[in-house]
């Protein structure tokens, strides 16, 4: 029974360990960095909130940690909900006025706000404002709270699945790309230094070329990586040692689990390499379409080996030299 290595959260947040804490030991995302510096030395000097921050990317890039650093660095307070924790608008309004003065409110998933919850929103994000209606029928009146000054920093997959009047509030959007080799081996250097583990530089390397982009995998892949070095080996992660152990857990050369592979057996198999739809695609593989467009496709993109036209998804040459499949041979041949 396989452990699971995709790159959404898990509940009991083993990641926390791994978090850095400060924007310097943050690793890679330069052009993100460069920018929230600013951003946080501008406000610290006017002595005011930061503008509201938009995160998107990938699951696992780093938004939440980075929301995490924000607050930090401010030297203001954190608070962190969801979007689909936030039931009510009186929800909302509760946390709202619960704000010390320039603190940070992390909203994950900020996509999948209720819409009556997303409406009281806006006036918060603009005016720093809530309007709460008191009453009902014909004696109902609007009523207008102030809020503290306050930053809200929105963490989201895609850009595109925002409303466009709650994409238009934030002042600071940030796009988070895939990380690279180097950057990961860092991220798996300082890792190996925080969870005590002895591993060598091609160990590391070996680590960061199959974590499918993401300091999140490359955390999961490092723990698993540690246990069997105890208990194959002396404990020491060489490259040997980290390529046993990733094979045996699925993970292909390319950093490919279980399921990327089913994605693209199937349209390999069943589809003749595409164009196919993401509906049927989804329904084939037993999981929400949202997991597959937000979780298991951007990389595979990313890698080149598959691609999304206006009929359908379909598959590139390398993903077929990477299944050892030969493509049928084109129609009418
Ligand atoms: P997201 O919110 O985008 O899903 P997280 O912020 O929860 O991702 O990051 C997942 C884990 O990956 C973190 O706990 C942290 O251990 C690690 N991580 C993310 N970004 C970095 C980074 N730039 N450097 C080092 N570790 C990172």
């Amino acid at each position: 029974d396989l452990p699971d290595l995709t790159p959404n959260r898990q509940p009991e947040d083993p990641d926390a360990a791994l978090r850095p804490k400060s924007l310097a030991e943050f690793v890679g995302q330069e052009a993100a960095r460069d920018n929230l510096r600013i951003f946080i030395e501008a406000a610290r000097g006017r002595g005011e909130a930061m503008d509201h921050v938009l995160f998107f990317g990938p699951p696992g890039l780093g938004k939440t940690t980075l929301a995490q650093i924000v607050a930090k660095e401010l030297g203001v307070g954190f608070r962190a909900t969801s979007g689909p924790v936030i039931a009510k608008a009186g929800d909302l309004a509760a946390l709202l006025t619960n704000l010390e003065p320039h603190d940070v409110l992390f909203i994950d998933e900020i996509h999948r706000l209720n819409p009556v919850v997303e409406e009281v929103l806006y006036p918060a994000m603009e005016d720093r404002a809530l309007d709460i209606i008191i009453g009902e029928g014909p004696s109902a009146r609007s009523v207008r709270i102030d809020l503290p000054p306050f930053t809200l920093v929105g963490a989201t997959t895609r850009q595109g699945l925002l409303t466009t009047p709650l994409r238009d509030r934030f002042g600071i959007p940030v796009r988070l790309n895939f990380y690279t080799v180097p950057e990961l081996e860092r991220v798996v250097t300082r890792g190996a230094g925080l969870l005590d583990m002895k591993i060598h530089p091609d160990g590391a390397r070996e680590i960061a070329r199959r974590a499918r982009g993401t300091p999140r995998v490359a955390g999961r892949l490092m723990r698993r990586v540690r246990d069997f070095a105890h208990v194959a080996g002396d404990g020491v992660v060489t490259a040997k040692v980290a390529d046993d152990a990733l094979t045996r857990l699925e993970v292909d050369r390319l950093g490919l689990d279980a399921m990327d592979r089913r994605y693209l057996t199937m349209i390999a198999d069943i589809y003749k390499g595409g164009p196919v739809g993401v509906e049927t695609l989804a329904a084939g593989l037993s999981e929400p379409r949202d997991t597959v467009e937000e979780v298991i496709e951007p990389y595979l993109i990313q890698m080149g080996l598959v691609a999304r036209t206006a009929r359908g998804r379909c598959l590139n040459d390398s993903a077929w030299v990477h299944l050892e499949k030969k493509p049928p041979a084109p129609s009418g041949a």
